[in-house]
């Protein structure tokens, strides 16, 4: 098969968890591809500043998982290598939520790892490096993306270099995985075309996440429990998750004024108020190691590029770009995988075309919507439950929440829905999954007693 991208450069902005995963599949056709990043990436797993969330725990779910293996070969050893924990999701993850008793603890085959951000990404950033034919360069920050003359396309990037000195690259194709797209949207506005339709849902989240050692005696029987919060009433909740150094995070999150405390004793009561002790116990009689760290989440927001019907050729905002999803259900690393693998997929389709170029953005911006739509609507419903969540709801949003809950308690009885409502959690398998399953919805509030 003939590869029509075999003299052509591609830059790729930001070497986070989309760009890294984006750079893997570019580098398999065009000839060149710099990866342009702000920071000074560091050689070890430790957290940097424009990444400012990798302090925070990050949960890779086995959709995201399947997503990175896709893209590199055996990527489950490189991450065993690193350090990593693996993580068996239906016996090693403790679910609570309010009015329902844990999920039993079942095999359920969804297996992914826990480790910390940084890690990942410096494994993934590893393999990447292996490639012969991509460049990077850190401690670049890009100024702007350069247009044809008829504003039609892309032509360049601009960037400041680490010597603070202006440089201007020739490319093909850029792929905007900034984090929040402002290089795309500064492209759009200075060729005259309109800004994208945005949905937002207001959340006004707030995380404060410590890293304990904790006591053989209080340490979690579970590698990752999460608690949810009663909702709409209450918004507290709280994950505690093993990291490679064999330490924990603990995080706990809150809604508009209820923000989590960044002091030490404040956030031990903090957790003992959650719906149940289990992160209380771990972390009370634990060693905190270094500051408590505070991380604000005003909204999700998705950005409907599809909607711009002359949008730029080669040009491709990816990941957080497009779509930043509330951290808390643990989704946006997956999500930007599974759009890699769909750039993949539209790469090798044209490959042979004469122009190759000419329809993959647009293609892709289109594609994606449904890989977005899935992690999207599994937030949406328990966002919009809260009253002062921000956001257009559904009209059927109450039946909605319902039956989501009735597929909940459903889940402890039944090992096929549990199963099911596991790999939709974990992004293997869409929402409409769930839709299929036949459960009595429960009245939204009503407390399931066990
Ligand atoms: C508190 C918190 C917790 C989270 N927890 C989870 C979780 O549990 N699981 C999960 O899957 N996701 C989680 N996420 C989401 C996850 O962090 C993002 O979805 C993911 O990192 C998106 O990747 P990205 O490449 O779009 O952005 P990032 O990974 O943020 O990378 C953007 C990169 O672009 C660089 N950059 C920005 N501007 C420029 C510029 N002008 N020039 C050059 N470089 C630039 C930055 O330095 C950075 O390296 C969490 C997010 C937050 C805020």
């Amino acid at each position: 098969m003939s590869n029509r991208y075999s003299e052509k450069r591609a830059v790729v902005i930001g070497a986070g968890m989309g760009g890294l995963p984006a750079t893997q599949v570019l580098a398999d056709y065009f000839k060149e591809v710099v990866v342009l990043e702000r920071d000074i990436l560091p050689d070890d797993a430790t957290p940097r500043p424009g990444v400012p969330q990798g302090k925070h725990p990050h949960g890779l779910l086995g959709g995201g998982l399947k997503a990175l293996c896709d893209l590199f070969p055996d990527f489950s050893s490189t991450l065993l290598q690193a350090g990593a924990n693996s993580l068996d999701s239906g016996l090693e993850v403790r679910h609570e939520y309010p009015g329902h008793e844990p999920f039993p603890a079942r095999d359920l085959g969804i297996a992914t790892f826990t480790m910390t951000r940084p890690l990942l990404e410096l494994a993934v950033r590893r393999r990447v490096q292996e490639r012969p034919n991509v460049v990077f360069r850190d401690g670049c920050r890009v100024v702007a993306i350069g247009a044809t003359p008829d504003g039609k396309a892309v032509a360049s990037v601009s960037f400041r270099n680490r010597d603070g000195e202006l440089e201007v690259l020739p490319a093909d194709l850029v792929v905007d995985a900034s984090g929040r797209a402002k290089p795309t949207l500064d492209f759009l506005e200075s060729t005259g075309r309109r800004m994208p339709e945005d949905t937002v849902i207001g959340v006004d989240f707030a995380y404060s996440t410590a890293v304990y050692t904790i006591p053989p005696d209080a340490t979690p029987a579970t590698k990752v429990v999460v608690t949810m919060p009663k909702a709409p009433e209450e918004s507290r909740m709280g994950i505690v998750l093993l990291r490679e150094d064999g330490k924990w995070f603990a995080a706990l999150g809150g809604r508009g004024a209820d923000t989590p405390p960044a002091a030490s004793n404040a956030f031990t009561a903090y957790a003992a108020s959650l719906p149940t002790s289990s992160i209380y116990d771990a972390i009370k009689d634990a060693t905190l190691h270094g500051h408590i760290e505070q991380f604000a989440f005003p909204e999700s927001r998705r950005r409907h590029f599809n909607s711009i019907y002359d949008f730029p050729r080669g040009l491709i905002p990816i990941a957080d770009s497009v779509c930043r999803f509330n951290p808390v259900y643990g989704q946006g690393m997956s999500a930007a995988a599974q759009e890699a693998v769909v750039l993949q997929n539209l790469l090798a389709a044209h490959a042979s075309d004469v122009d190759p170029l000419a329809a993959l953005g647009s293609e892709f911006l289109s594609a994606i919507e449904a890989i977005i739509e899935n992690p999207w609507s599994l937030a949406a419903l328990p966002d919009l439950a809260y009253p002062d969540a921000r956001g257009k709801r559904p009209s059927d949003l109450e039946e909605s929440i319902g039956r989501h809950m009735a597929i909940i308690q459903a889940a402890r009885h039944d090992p096929d829905i549990h199963k099911q409502l596991i790999e939709v959690l974990n992004l293997l398998k869409p929402v409409a999954a769930l839709r299929a399953l036949e459960v009595t919805p429960t009245v939204v509030g009503e407390e399931v007693k066990t």
